[in-house]
């Protein structure tokens, strides 16, 4: 027979926002919470230092998930996720931003009431303790996050590159309030990462009223008619059940969120029919609506030697518009101290400059193929395929090579290797980047809150349809903002917290 457990509030996956939803909650000493997390309490010692971040995705503190084929490429690409407690702010690059606050209109448009940016201002400020003191930004929050305070002079020098051809120069750009270009803001503490875990989860784990398990695969929702009443998880080959007496909370990420509604019958009928299982209440969103940033990599070579990294290798980032008439920015660029990889040529001594479209249209799908927890997700976020992003991906591009062109740079004699000085034509540009792109590690919107026949959570969260389910992760942002989406997840979970708490 399983075991069975009662809490109030079960929480699915221990990453980001379920580690805030777990400390969060348990400071009412009346609740009792549990949270089950996949994957290990202990991970890899490479997470705590900052420069190996590259190193963790394939590692057993990350799922290694790879997309279908893309439709230009024509080739799989790797869409990392973490796995264990932190998820993937244990993995993560450590940059920590708001997207600007144009960019989150685009929630309302969806139907979202009460998440534009000054909605969530509040709880971007309860996530943080920003050293820069910057306005707006937080103070007494569990993340302490500010700029690196050993910049990489190679980064210092695109900066000063990059306002020598006239760009801004951000007081704060992680404050989603500017465009324009500085340091941006990290999760690394006295030279040591600083995952959700480390901030949020660690300082609660004394309590009584937490419960946190980890190696626990959450296999199903269990519902009564249409209430959901708890999880059914698998620890050590043992399957057990807890019941919420309250709420369950997926925080299981946008992947993992959404594969295990499927999974539970929540989803788009003919997915879960050919999945062969049972529907319990379709929601054709589920799974839809998958985007992320995609990211070209310009790769230079250096004369001179590019020092040592010491942060998490992109410490200055740019935010600007492919065009002047747009009301916000479209583009990020981030300045990184080591040659990445290319399809040109290897490079020993250089520095790589990152263009991404910050807001993509392209959008893709995931889905289950069948009821088998161990059974991989069908990942398709469709990158590229709308013409729109190509468009500003080659406007950032252009952007890019003025600051690489500039004498702040010509003094390290910079070089472009990838995709070479050669090509110009803004065609083959494009072409260029729909082939060589990686993802941003991203992911968003497969359980988008709104309120359209798509949406699969509504402004307070809950699941349409269903009683007793509310989701609180990256899978519930409709429309990704303009900026590496950590800081945002920080700040849903925070709302989320406070619309769970009985009043
Ligand atoms: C390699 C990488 C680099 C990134 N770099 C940055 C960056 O520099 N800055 C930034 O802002 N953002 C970055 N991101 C993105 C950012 O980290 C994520 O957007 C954010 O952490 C998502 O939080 P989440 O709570 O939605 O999901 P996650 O943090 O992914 O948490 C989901 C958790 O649920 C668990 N889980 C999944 N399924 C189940 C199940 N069935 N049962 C139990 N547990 C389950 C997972 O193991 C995981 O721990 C990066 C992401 C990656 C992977």
């Amino acid at each position: 027979m399983p075991a069975h457990d009662s809490y109030d509030f079960v929480i699915v996956g221990g990453g980001t926002a379920g580690c805030v939803l777990a400390a969060r909650l348990t400071e009412d000493e009346n609740l009792r919470v549990l949270l089950l997390e996949a994957g290990a309490a202990d991970l890899p010692d490479a997470v705590a230092y900052p420069p190996a971040w590259p190193t963790l995705a394939n590692s057993p503190a990350g799922w290694g998930d790879l997309t279908v084929p893309q439709r230009f490429s024509n080739a799989p690409v790797p869409l990392p996720r973490g796995r264990g407690l932190g998820g993937s702010s244990a993995i993560n690059a450590m940059v920590f931003a708001r997207g600007h606050h144009t960019s989150y209109d685009g929630w309302s448009n969806r139907g979202a009431k009460g998440w534009t940016y000054d909605d969530l201002l509040p709880y971007f400020q309860r996530s943080e303790s920003a050293v820069s003191g910057a306005p707006g930004r937080g103070t007494a929050g569990p993340l302490t996050v500010g700029p690196t305070t050993r910049p990489n002079e190679i980064l210092l020098a695109c900066l000063d590159g990059a306002i020598e051809v006239g760009f801004p120069r951000a007081i704060d750009i992680s404050g989603g309030l500017e465009d324009g270009f500085g340091p941006v803001d990290l999760n690394i503490v006295a030279g040591q990462r600083q995952s959700a875990a480390d901030a949020y989860l660690t300082p609660a784990l004394a309590r009584p009223n937490l419960t946190v398990e980890t190696g626990a695969l959450a296999h199903r929702l269990l519902f009564e008619s249409q209430r959901c009443t708890g999880v059914e998880y698998r620890v050590d080959g043992e399957i057990h059940r807890a019941t919420a007496t309250s709420e369950v909370v997926l925080t299981a990420g946008t992947i993992g969120s959404a594969q295990l509604l499927m999974r539970s019958g929540i989803g788009p009928e003919t997915v879960l029919r050919e999945a062969h299982v049972e529907v319990v209440h379709p929601l054709p969103g589920v799974g839809r609506n998958l985007h992320d940033h995609p990211r070209i990599n310009l790769v230079h070579s250096s004369q001179r030697p590019v020092p040592t990294p010491q942060a998490n290798h992109g410490e200055i980032i740019g935010l600007l518009r492919s065009d002047p008439h747009l009301t916000g920015p479209d583009v990020q660029i981030i300045f990184i101290d080591i040659p990445l990889p290319n399809p040109v040529a290897a490079v020993s001594n250089g520095f790589t400059i990152g263009v991404s479209p910050m807001l993509p249209v392209s959008r893709g799908s995931m889905r289950i193929t069948s009821a088998d927890p161990s059974a991989p997700p069908v990942l398709d976020p469709g990158y590229f395929t709308a013409a729109a992003d190509v468009e500003v991906v080659v406007a950032g591009i252009e952007a890019a090579r003025e600051i690489a062109a500039s004498a702040a740079l010509a003094r390290w004699g910079v070089a472009e290797v990838a995709p070479g000085v050669d090509l110009t034509d803004r065609a083959m540009l494009g072409d260029y980047a729909r082939r060589n792109f990686g993802s941003y590690c991203h992911p968003v919107g497969t359980c988008a809150m709104g309120e359209d026949a798509y949406s699969v959570v509504n402004s307070e969260l809950r699941v349409h349809g269903v009683e007793g389910l509310r989701i609180a992760d990256g899978s519930v942002i409709p429309v990704i903002p303009s900026a590496n989406t950590n800081a945002t997840v920080y700040a849903i979970a925070e709302r989320a917290a406070e619309l769970l708490r009985p009043s």
